[in-house]
């Protein structure tokens, strides 16, 4: 059973890194955000942490290069990876976030679970679906938040929901916008059972 404490987490930024030798090493559990660039992972860590700024959030796609990690209770960490896909970017600078990325889930002995976050509005994307390939090869446990589903219409979440359930019926995912409190303990119930499971 999740406790009701896991529903406010005290989460606290640690650091911003921009290599994976500079993660911490003390076995504790990491949880991953990965996701395409502007997707609003920050927006969903200040969500789950109940706090309008602990993570920056982007007015422009593409900013958030480093890592951003982040300590929950002392218990494990949040890792906020660097958005992948930002088609601004140099193509050398795509590339280096792609294998920053698949470096630190192949290699990260560590990793207990993953957000997957997509965009509801734009779906998965083949970007996405890479992602989704890689974490099945490295054997990592993942959800697929579909995030900003506020944005949608009705007819829209209906579309969506079919194609969940159609492509992505063997990926769990979770609907999640930032405006709504029950999303919000979705994520953080997904994130305490994938540790419970982990630490059996
Ligand atoms: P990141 O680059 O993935 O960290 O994305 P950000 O968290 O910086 O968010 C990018 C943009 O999406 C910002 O303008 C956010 O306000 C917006 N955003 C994030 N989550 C939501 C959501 O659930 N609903 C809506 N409508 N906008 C969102």
């Amino acid at each position: 059973m999740v406790s009701q404490d896991s529903f406010n987490p005290s989460i606290i930024f640690l650091k911003s890194v921009v290599d994976l030798a500079a993660l911490p090493k003390d076995g504790k559990p990491q949880v991953a955000f990965v996701g395409r660039s502007n997707v609003g992972k920050s927006s969903l860590i200040n969500h789950l942490a109940g706090q309008k700024a602990l993570a920056r959030v982007s007015s422009s796609a593409g900013r958030t290069r480093t890592i951003n990690l982040y300590q929950i209770e002392l218990k494990y960490y949040l890792v906020d990876m660097p958005g992948y896909g930002f088609a601004q970017a140099s193509k050398e600078k795509q590339s280096e976030f792609g294998n920053l990325i698949a470096d630190y889930l192949e290699t990260t002995s560590n990793v207990a679970f993953v957000l997957l976050v997509v965009d509801a509005k734009i779906g998965p994307t083949d970007l996405d679906q890479d992602m989704v390939d890689l974490l099945r090869n490295a054997k990592l446990p993942f959800v697929m938040v579909v995030n900003k589903v506020d944005k949608l219409s009705q007819s829209e979440l209906v579309k969506l929901q079919r194609t969940l359930e159609s492509d992505y019926s063997h990926i769990p995912h979770i609907l999640h916008s930032m405006h709504e409190g029950k999303d919000r303990d979705h994520v953080l119930g997904a994130i305490h059972e994938a540790l419970l499971v982990y630490r059996k």
